[in-house]
């Protein structure tokens, strides 16, 4: 690629100078820094179906869908109508609504838990159902993956997934908590497992099942890039609850994305209490946590563990996830087709980057997806060590060459992708000249 073709990119550098000036690294969360990739991030403008356009006015075919709640497209109508609706009638109220009704009703009927709790991000999310679960065992500790990511509660950044593989300098490797600030009288509390190692999960669960309040864990991994449990793995995390713990799902990113079901509902697997984020709040921010009424019956009012939000359950949020599920359970044919999308995907990148003599190594669920930089076999990285060994710098000069040619794919190997209703043929077949281009130019260097 020559430097002649890269788009003008002044106005979002222009405007990541100002941010710089008064928001920490300039960013409000921060994967979205370009940290591991280098370069300026892009400001958006606007987004409209799978493209974004930045403040220079280039147009930028999306992969990242705001991090997965953008499954039907941006500013599709059906959320976009739904929202204006809900605006005209007033934009919080502290008091229930009927939305909130409706949505639970929705996410009740089907994902099969009992009950749920509306908040406003994941990360509430799985803090609340964290407590919860240590109120209604009576216990202290909880177990939690290598590199999964579960939001930023204190518990929960050890061994952490997500920007603290790509940004935290020294992360990679250290041992709990990975970020500073969180004590390690925190960080003693969260036991850390590997990720599809059922040996080491038995092994724990038998020295230490009796204090364990819950193991939480995400049924596909998105935050090491996407890894996929075995079998075997999931069978040791049915051995959970015989210790008396209980089995969190944090389907924050696969829930609603892999199936109406989530991704337990496609591995087959009953979780006590379940997370979720992202798609629920169909691009506004909502979060949720639910599951078996006898568990969820512990949440105050009702119960003795305390959680609550000004915010939650927000009228605007209720009608943007409520809209987005009811399209999603209308177009039953709409996740075949995301994933028939992504297998090509997947085929055309393996195919080009073998052809540039690039190694390449691909995991896929549905629409999520991560290209690996490393020559294992598809399908074999299944641990936060196996992606550890990809060529972070070669992903980086790729990630660069197709940022130059309008694809705008997640700024960290360690990241999934994602897929909308909006990309078709179309942007499949520019994907993949794109990544041509961008594998030969890396091939070359
Ligand atoms: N859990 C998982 C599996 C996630 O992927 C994320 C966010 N990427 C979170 C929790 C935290 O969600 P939020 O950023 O909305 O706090």
């Amino acid at each position: 690629m020559t430097m002649e073709t890269l788009p003008s990119t002044a106005q979002s550098a222009a405007l990541f100078a100002r941010a710089r000036a008064v928001t920490p690294g300039g960013v409000n969360s921060p994967v979205r820094a370009f940290r591991s990739v280098g370069g300026s991030p892009r400001f958006i403008r606007e987004a409209h179906g799978a493209y974004l356009t930045d403040v220079d006015g280039n147009r930028l075919l999306d992969y990242i869908g705001s991090w997965g709640p953008m499954i039907l497209g941006h500013d599709h109508p059906a959320v976009r109508e739904a929202v204006a609706a809900a605006l005209t009638r007033g934009t919080s109220f502290g008091a229930p609504s009927e939305g909130e009704v409706r949505l639970a009703e929705t996410v009740t009927r089907l994902t099969g838990v009992d009950r749920v709790r509306f908040v406003n991000s994941g990360t509430e999310a799985t803090m609340s159902a964290l407590r919860l679960a240590r109120g209604f065992t009576d216990r202290k500790f909880i177990v939690k993956f290598r590199g999964n990511y579960h939001g930023h509660a204190d518990g929960l950044l050890v061994e952490a997934g997500s920007g603290l593989l790509t940004n935290a300098e020294g992360a990679l490797g250290r041992s709990a908590p990975s970020s500073a600030g969180v004590p390690e009288d925190y960080a003693r509390l969260t036991l850390v497992s590997e990720y599809n190692d059922p040996a080491a999960l038995d092994a724990l669960l038998a020295e230490r099942g009796h204090e364990i309040a819950a193991v939480i864990f995400e049924p596909v991994v998105g935050n090491a890039g996407v890894l996929v449990p075995t079998p075997e793995f999931l069978a040791a995390l049915h051995r959970v609850r015989e210790h008396g713990a209980l089995l969190i799902a944090d389907e924050v990113m696969t829930g609603f994305r892999l199936s109406l079901r989530g991704a337990t509902g496609l591995l087959g697997l009953t979780p006590d209490l379940t997370c979720w984020g992202k798609i629920i709040g169909g691009g506004l921010p909502v979060g949720a946590y639910g599951g078996r009424a006898d568990v969820m019956d512990f949440v105050s009012p009702q119960g003795p563990v305390y959680q609550a939000g000004t915010l939650s359950g927000n009228p605007l949020a209720m009608a943007a996830g409520l809209a987005t599920l009811e399209v999603l359970e209308g177009d039953p044919g709409l996740y075949t087709r995301l994933e028939a999308y992504t297998a090509r995907l997947a085929e055309g990148l393996k195919a080009a980057a073998q052809d540039a003599g690039v190694p390449l190594s691909v995991n896929r669920v549905g629409s999520m997806l991560t290209a690996f930089f490393q020559d294992a076999p598809d399908g074999s990285v299944r641990t936060y060590t196996d992606a550890a060994r990809s060529d972070t710098a070669a992903f980086a000069t790729w990630f660069q060459g197709m940022l130059g040619q309008g694809i705008y794919w997640a700024p960290s190997q360690f990241e999934s992708i994602f897929i909308s209703a909006a990309h078709t043929d179309t942007e499949l077949d520019a994907t993949l000249d794109a990544a041509r281009t961008a594998y030969a130019h890396l091939g070359g260097t």
